[in-house]
């Protein structure tokens, strides 16, 4: 069943942390906070057009939600939770950084119907939080994911690609010490470079240097297939194509379709792995319902890739197949 969220932005005004990658501080005059009347106002809206309540949260994003001041926290929790419940929507979604969280706040979570907590973890490399300003450690994402999962939340782990001072073994290191956590959920967020901040300081002065967009397409593949194989969802990859980030980057690792460039690469492995072991030129490949496009890539990217390896590939789809499991047959024994 998909999960759906309605998300609602909250910028964290007044934030005393300055992360290398964030621009809140210059963005949020002109962000407006969010009052508990205009949760209200989103929430009725919606409940009366989405049909799947039972799979929808409410979700805060932004900022740190449990990092903001405190009383307007409970006002819009208090909000929120008016429609949480039978024939209503399935809880609230918050998003936080590790040293946020502990009993007494989670407690309060708990009180208003708060389901599920992500954490910006971000790296799990303590060289890479110090150089980008995160003022929390790794221990803080362990400490805070245990508590988390105690207190019965489903429990979300972000991590960042590519910030300064990261390298493709340390977000291996990262997602392995992700995995170890076990959450339920992971996002992976290739690093952009926003107008204004620290990263872009250290950008334009040529101290940062940015992971090529082919390595960190390969990299992220290889993490979404090992969160897969460790059976941690993962339901973010990249950015959300939009004007606004296209107009405040400077640089750093985008593309509107990267989840599916990953996908992409992903399928291509795989194709090349199987073919290699067997003899026949002509084939055909099998895919997950839906997958076709996946594995025939952008622009038919791969199945150009496999014709100059002297491959003639045709694509299908396979009801049984999970995703990137794929079936290679010799065109002869199809007919
Ligand atoms: S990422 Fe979060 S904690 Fe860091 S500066 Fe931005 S709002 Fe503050």
């Amino acid at each position: 069943m998909k999960h759906n969220n309605i998300s609602i932005f909250i910028p964290h005004q007044g934030c005393n942390h300055a992360c290398s990658f964030c621009n809140q501080n210059i963005i949020s005059g002109a962000k407006k906070q969010p009052t508990p009347k205009d949760v209200t106002e989103i929430l009725s809206q919606s409940i009366d057009i989405i049909k799947d309540k039972a799979d929808t949260e409410i979700a805060f994003f932004g900022g740190s939600f449990t990092a903001i001041n405190r009383q307007y926290m409970l006002s819009l929790l208090e909000a929120a939770n008016e429609f949480v419940g039978d024939n209503k929507f399935a809880g609230i979604r918050i998003s936080t950084r590790p040293d946020a969280i502990d009993n007494e706040v989670l407690s309060i979570l708990i009180r208003y119907n708060v389901t599920s907590i992500e954490l910006g973890a971000q790296s799990m490399c303590d060289d890479v939080l110090e150089l980008n300003n995160r003022g929390h450690s790794s221990s803080d994402v362990v400490k805070a994911s245990k508590l988390i999962k105690k207190h019965g939340f489903s429990l979300g782990l972000q991590m960042m690609v590519g910030l300064y001072g990261d390298t493709v073994d340390g977000a291996r290191f990262t997602a392995n010490e992700i995995a170890k956590i076990k959450p339920d959920t992971v996002r992976i967020y290739p690093t952009v470079i926003l107008k204004g901040t620290k990263l872009a300081q250290l950008y334009l002065s040529g101290e940062y240097k940015v992971m090529p967009l082919e390595t960190a397409i390969g990299l992220c593949a290889e993490l979404l297939l090992f969160f897969i194989q460790n059976k941690i969802k993962v339901i973010k990859l990249g950015l959300h194509a939009s004007n606004d980030i296209e107009s405040d980057m400077l640089g750093g690792i985008y593309h509107p379709a990267f989840k599916e460039l990953c996908e992409n690469t992903i399928y291509m492995q795989k194709a090349i792995e199987t073919l290699q072991k067997q003899n026949s030129k002509n084939v055909i490949i099998y895919v997950k319902l839906g997958n076709v496009s996946k594995m025939i890539g952008q622009k038919k990217i791969n199945i150009e890739k496999l014709s100059n390896m002297g491959y003639n590939v045709k694509v299908m789809e396979k009801k049984e197949l999970n995703d990137f499991e794929i079936i290679v047959k010799d065109v002869q024994d199809c007919y």
